[in-house]
Order: C-alpha cells, then sequence, then structure tokens
C-alpha cells in the first residue's frame, strides 16, 4: 500500500451550487477539504455566510413559485427517475468523491452511490401517487384535503453519509414538490456538490436545488433561522439538533430531526450464532463505527455469553483497517477531533479495567497522517456508564450480559437513544413481545438493516429524534395537509 493515492482530480470548484451555477461565496473565501485517509489538504470548498444562504433561499422562491412550482407532479417525478439514472451512470465517479472524502472504503462508498440513485428512483415513482381524501360530512357539504409542499425546505446534511442522506431527504422533498437549500457537512460534501451540478443536467429548474458549503455554526446556523425557510430536515448529532429546532422554534418552523443512537443488539441463547455473528461485525464497523444506527451495543444471554464473546473476539481480531482506497473493513474516521474522541472512550475504559475481548489492527503501511483506530469489543462493560449510554461514533462494541427476556428490555431500554435496535431468538412470541417492548424507532429481527432500507420509514424516539425519512412515510413529513370545507347545498 503507498502512502499516496493516484485519486482523480477533483472538478467542483469551491463555489456554492445556487440557480443551477456555480456562484463563489459573498466573501470569496474558501475552506480546505481534508482527505481522513492521509490528513492533508486535497481540495476546497467555500465558505458560506448568511448572504450566501440569502441567496439560495431566494432562488428557491423563485423556483416554488415559478418553473419548479408550476411542474406537474408526474413531471416532478420524471425529472426525479432521470437523476436517478445520471446517479447511477455517474456511480464510479461519485463513489470515489465520497471514499476519498468520508475516507470510506470504496465498497462502502459504491454501495451508498447506489443507494443514492435508488432513493431518487423510488421518490421518483412517488411523486404522482401521493393524494388526499374526501371525508364524509353533512348533506350540503364536500370536504377535501389536499397534501401540499411546504415550500422551501432546508436539509442540514452530516459528514457520515453524504449521498445517502441527501437521498432520503431531497428525494421526499422534491417528490412532495418543495424546493430545496442543502447545506452538507463541512467535513465532507464534494460528492453532494457534483450530484447537484448532475441534477442540473438532467433539467431541474433553475433554483429548485441549490447547495450552500461552509461551517455548520455559520452557514448551518443561518439556514436554521432563515425566515424564508418553511421546514428544515436536520440530521447530526442531538445537541446541534437541539439548538437547529431552537431556532426554527422562533418561527414556528416544522423540523424533522434525525440524531444519533446506541442501537442495542440482543442475542438469546437459541440465536442462530452462524447467521447472526457476522451481521453484528457488520453494523459496529460499517463506515467505521460512524453510522447513527450502529448497533454498538450488544446484549447476549448469561448461557452463551462466553462462546459468543469468543467466536466474536476471533472476528474482530481479523479486521483490518487503512485508507480508504485500500477497500479494508474500515476506513479511518473523519477527522483528528473524532478520533481524540473516540480514543478518549477507549482510555476511560482501560483506565476502568474493562477487557478487550478482539482488537483489528491498522496496516503497517496506512498514511502516518490518516485518522485511525481499530475496531474494538470490549466485555461487562456497565449499563450506566459512558460507554454503556453514550455515543461513541467509532468501531467500538460494548458487550453485556443479561438474565433473562425482561432483562434483556431493561438494559435495552436504558439510554437516552432510540432509533434502531436489533433482537436474535428463534422463539416467535419472544420476537413480538420485543419489538414491542423496545423502545425505538425500528426493530430488526434476525437481520440489522437488511436491504438498505430505502422503502422503510426510518428515525428516532428519545434523543434520537422526531419525525421520520425514508420510504412513503416520509412524504407526509415533507407536505402539509390542507382541509377545504364547501357548502353547495
Ligand atoms: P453535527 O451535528 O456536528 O453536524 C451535522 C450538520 O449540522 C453538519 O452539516 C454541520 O455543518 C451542521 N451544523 C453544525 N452546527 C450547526 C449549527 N449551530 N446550526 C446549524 N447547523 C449546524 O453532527 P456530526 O458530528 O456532523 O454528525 C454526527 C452525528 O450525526 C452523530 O451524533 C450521528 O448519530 C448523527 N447522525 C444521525 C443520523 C440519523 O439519520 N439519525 C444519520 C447520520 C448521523
Amino acid at each position: 500500500m503507498n502512502a499516496q493515492h493516484a485519486w482523480a482530480p477533483v472538478t467542483t470548484p469551491p463555489q456554492h451550487f445556487i440557480d443551477n451555477r456555480w456562484v463563489p461565496a459573498v466573501t470569496g473565501a474558501t475552506l480546505p477539504m481534508i482527505d481522513p485517509s492521509d490528513g492533508r489538504p486535497f481540495a476546497a470548498i467555500a465558505f458560506g455566510t448568511a448572504e450566501d444562504v440569502d441567496g439560495a433561499v431566494a432562488a428557491a422562491r423563485r423556483a416554488f413559485e415559478g418553473p419548479w412550482g408550476r411542474l406537474a407532479p408526474a413531471e416532478k417525478g420524471r425529472l426525479l427517475g432521470r437523476l436517478a439514472r445520471a446517479v447511477g451512470d455517474h456511480a464510479e465517479e461519485l463513489a470515489l468523491l465520497e471514499a476519498r472524502d468520508c475516507g470510506k472504503p470504496l465498497k462502502q462508498a459504491r454501495a451508498d452511490a447506489a443507494a443514492c440513485a435508488r432513493y431518487f428512483e423510488f421518490y421518483g415513482g412517488a411523486s404522482d401517487k401521493f393524494h388526499g381524501e374526501t371525508i364524509p360530512y353533512p348533506a350540503g357539504y364536500t370536504v377535501l384535503t389536499w397534501r401540499e409542499p411546504h415550500g422551501v425546505t432546508g436539509h442540514i446534511i452530516p459528514w457520515n453519509y453524504p449521498l445517502q442522506i441527501f437521498g432520503r431527504s431531497v428525494g421526499g422533498a422534491l417528490a412532495t414538490g418543495n424546493a430545496c437549500v442543502v447545506k452538507p457537512a463541512e467535513d465532507a460534501c464534494l460528492s453532494l456538490l457534483r450530484l447537484a451540478e448532475l441534477a442540473a443536467g438532467v433539467g431541474f429548474p433553475d433554483g429548485a436545488l441549490n447547495i450552500v458549503t461552509g461551517l455548520g455554526r455559520e452557514a448551518g446556523a443561518a439556514l436554521a433561522a432563515h425566515r424564508g425557510i418553511d421546514h428544515i430536515s436536520f440530521t447530526g448529532s442531538p445537541p446541534t439538533g437541539a439548538a437547529v429546532a431552537g431556532e426554527a422554534a422562533r418561527r414556528h418552523c416544522p423540523v424533522t430531526l434525525e440524531l444519533g443512537g446506541k442501537g442495542p443488539q440482543l442475542v438469546f441463547a437459541d440465536a442462530d450464532l452462524d447467521a447472526a455473528l457476522p451481521v453484528l461485525v457488520n453494523a459496529i464497523v460499517q463506515n467505521a463505527g460512524q453510522t447513527c444506527s450502529a448497533g454498538s451495543r450488544l446484549l447476549v444471554e448469561a448461557s452463551r455469553y462466553d462462546e459468543v464473546l469468543e467466536r466474536l473476539g476471533r472476528r474482530f481480531a481479523a479486521l483490518k483497517v487503512g485508507p480508504a482506497w485500500a477497500d479494508l473493513d474500515c476506513g479511518p474516521l473523519i477527522r483528528a477531533s473524532q478520533l481524540e474522541r473516540v480514543l478518549g472512550f477507549l482510555a476511560d475504559a482501560e483506565r476502568d479495567g474493562i477487557a478487550v475481548v478482539g482488537r483489528g489492527t491498522v496496516a503497517a503501511d496506512a498514511p502516518a497522517g490518516g485518522y485511525y483506530v481499530e475496531p474494538h469489543l470490549l466485555r461487562d462493560v456497565p449499563v450506566h456508564c459512558r460507554l454503556g449510554c453514550e455515543e461513541v461514533f467509532g468501531p467500538v462494541l460494548a458487550a453485556m450480559p443479561f438474565v433473562d427476556e425482561a432483562d434483556a428490555v431493561r438494559i435495552a431500554n436504558a439510554t437516552e437513544f432510540g432509533l434502531v435496535a436489533g433482537v436474535w431468538t428463534r422463539d416467535g412470541g419472544r420476537q413480538l413481545r420485543l419489538a414491542r417492548a423496545i423502545r425505538s424507532g425500528q426493530v430488526f429481527v434476525n437481520n440489522y438493516g437488511a436491504g438498505g432500507g430505502v422503502e422503510l420509514p426510518f428515525g428516532g424516539v428519545k434523543s434520537s429524534g422526531h419525525g421520520r425519512e425514508k420510504g412513503l412515510e416520509a412524504l407526509y413529513g415533507f407536505s402539509v395537509l390542507k382541509t377545504v370545507v364547501l357548502q353547495h347545498g
């Protein structure tokens, strides 16, 4: 493996994409993009401020009140379908950008590009099939409900899955007729700028889809506070989500919050371990554990706890970490501060005497400046300690035993989060009891995240957020219901 890799040159200029054109920041300032695989700058983006956000929101408003707003739903769907095909045709280019920008192994970036195309395909098909109802009412009246777009929607996207989260959020918003302003994360946004260029190329009218780059506390905060934004979709950390929702609440702007998780995987003694073990590993190693829906807590019935840990420990020891281009099990973390955070959790675990059962290795020739950490499987993690409750956002799996079903449910529900849970058991009654008892937006039984989930409503309870994206359910959040009552005698 080389310390350098011959990536294709980045072709997106350090500018916003507004009104189907590249537009420099009003101040002319730019921000460097750092490659997490080697810690070196490799591109730049525009340093957006409130004035840039103003420009993007005005462009979106013109589109909403003009050509985009007037387009028939079937035409909107056709454009989304064309965008899906364009993403498919440029999947390798987008995946390479995403891999370099996020530090993810190429196979993961390729899967993300494919999922992004699938979101546009799914929502393109839904655009002209989402409608209101009539409501029975006394004679002489007709009551109708209409599903209307909010208007201009704001989308604040994190760095861990830019292509996928853009696809699910912007796909649903465009399908319901909104015009969008997107603020990607400052750590990773190149694939999204290229995607907006592709959208212009397939015929989206000017202003239907705009991207403003920059820091969260500047451009992101300006978007959250903007009076021209009619709905905000935020995906990111719980504290930032609270700040965004607080700004939105000042002007009663509806918000969807997709926040963090501490996904419990409950393994009962009757589980099919051969099927479960590879899925349990992947659920924490994928994207180096920087996944809101990561299965980061492993709860195992006491009678098979040692056996499960012994078998999983061997799998962890075989995991390899390296730069995105090497396409190993894990890439680097996104940035130095994220590496520090994960190492801090591991140092606390060591101080508290928590045993490491299995630990992967960083490739010897991985570039020295990259943000690498080995996947760790830790045993007997106390339920209520920081490692047991807080989101690490790294490849660290915290194992703990449980004695029976009630104990398993108690531990599963013992964090502030409730996003995704996994249950591994052959007992049908138990499968359903647990699916009901676990407080979580999604529960997977004998699988975890299978199929990618474009069709499956996704979102949290408790500090994992509120509102749903993905699936047809997302269309309700991206639209508003109007009730029309006609008295006609
Ligand atoms: P973050 O909250 O720091 O950043 C997310 C986005 O918010 C970025 O675009 C950032 O620029 C922007 N932002 C930052 N400060 C802002 C502010 N004051 N006002 C407006 N926008 C601001 O989160 P992160 O560290 O980039 O992402 C990791 C977190 O995201 C984790 O907690 C993870 O669980 C969560 N996440 C959740 C989901 C989900 O679907 N539930 C998906 C991915 C990530």
